[in-house]
């Protein structure tokens, strides 16, 4: 199982436009109040995490790679 994770929206966005419907790249993007959207390419899950690293884990337990 792929744990490909994106710091960048732009390249995170670039990867979905190839590999639409599958989770092939999570990213971990922070919003305004300090909180962080996390999203995955498969675009049937998104989720809020309170810090990056909680972010990093939830992405990687959508995967199953944990
Ligand atoms: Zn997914």
């Amino acid at each position: 199982m792929s744990d490909v994770l994106y710091d960048s929206p732009t390249e995170f966005l670039h990867e979905v436009a190839e590999k639409k419907g599958e989770c092939v790249a999570q990213s971990v993007i922070p919003r305004d109040d300090g909180s962080y959207v996390v999203a995955c390419s498969c675009e049937q899950w998104e989720v809020i995490a309170s810090g990056r690293v909680e972010g990093l884990d939830l992405a990687r337990r959508h995967t199953h790679s944990i």
